[in-house]
């Protein structure tokens, strides 16, 4: 089959859009598409100072690429990566390395900051531990809070402006579900291209410049543009309620192309009168680690009490 926009052969269909592209005319779709994001959000802006949050995985190496191709000509906004290493065992040290060897590829500076160092003990014995109180406790609900407010720390003390995480449109469309599902319309408040909830100099704003971008067409750029990714998938994973919505929504794409796109885009249509509900006020300080919460205890040290871990 040929590209829809030229007479070379095509490499991928855009079934929602029945256009075939060949190499090229992809990678430049996919490349304009992250930057209208970015415009359009105004994700980038004047003298910012973007802290990049890297696995080593097809999505956030992605957006570095795109990130270190937009900004490197410009003199007032600087970059860096931040890579967490959650410490779960025969995953992370792959990834770990890729990122590594990626980042001193492009120049790029990265800093390194583990749940060991942190928290005392790796994501593994962690769930190890949770696990002996509460069985149907997944090793998700620990790593997404520890990891978030690490990432925030680490990306804060380097003195960022904006922290890029690279969550593509199946990412957004899993959460959107995921939060209708269980009901959570205060979670959803924090979602969107740029997402803070509250403005307070201690909570550094997320970007996602990949929030448009479907994961399979992310992954076919990775292997086209040759961004050295790791394509291993967390052991941990499949357990998440998180895997039964990407199921459920995939077998849905499958069927009704374009169901993400719809999903992403009523929300953002309801996104202004969620954050009018939920957001606002003020946010005080954690009792025991001084961090941002609206609670005495901020989640991640309600977790780490219930482990014993504080
Ligand atoms: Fe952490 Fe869950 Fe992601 Fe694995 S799948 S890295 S445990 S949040
Ligand atoms: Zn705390």
């Amino acid at each position: 089959m040929k590209c829809s926009k030229c007479e070379k052969k095509a490499v991928y269909y855009r079934k929602f859009e029945g256009q075939w592209l060949c190499k090229n005319h992809f990678s430049k779709i996919v490349e304009q598409r992250a930057r209208k994001t970015i415009r359009t959000n105004s994700l980038i802006e004047h003298n910012d100072r973007i802290a990049v949050g890297i696995s080593g995985g097809k999505d956030s190496l992605t957006m570095l690429y795109f990130l270190n191709k937009i900004t490197k000509r410009r003199k007032d906004i600087s970059l860096f990566a931040i890579l967490i290493d959650e410490g779960i065992d025969g995953y992370r040290e792959h990834g770990r390395k890729t990122a590594i060897d990626y980042c001193e590829k492009l120049g790029v500076t990265l800093a390194i900051a583990s749940f060991e160092q942190e928290y005392g003990l790796p994501l593994d014995k962690i769930i190890k531990i949770g696990k002996k109180t509460d069985k149907a406790v997944k090793a998700c609900t620990y790593c997404g809070v520890f990891r978030r407010k690490l990432l925030n720390d680490t990306a804060r003390e380097l003195g960022a402006t904006k922290l890029a995480i690279g969550h593509n449109l199946d990412d957004e469309a899993q959460a959107i579900m995921a939060n209708n599902i269980r009901g959570d319309l205060m979670r959803s408040a924090r979602l969107g291209a740029k997402a803070l909830v509250i403005e307070d100099e201690r909570l550094i704003p997320r970007i996602k410049p990949l929030r448009d971008i479907p994961e399979k067409e992310v992954a076919l750029f990775t292997m086209i543009n040759s961004i050295p990714a790791d394509f291993a998938e967390c052991p941990y994973a499949e357990e998440s309620f998180r895997w039964s919505v990407r199921d459920m929504i995939n077998t849905m794409e499958e069927k009704y192309p374009g169901t993400k796109y719809s999903i992403v885009r009523t929300f953002d249509n309801l996104l202004p009168t969620i954050k009018e509900k939920y957001t606002g006020g003020k946010i005080g300080a954690c009792k025991r680690c001084k961090e941002p919460t609206s609670n005495d205890l901020c989640k991640s040290c309600i977790l780490r009490e219930k482990l014993g871990i504080l």
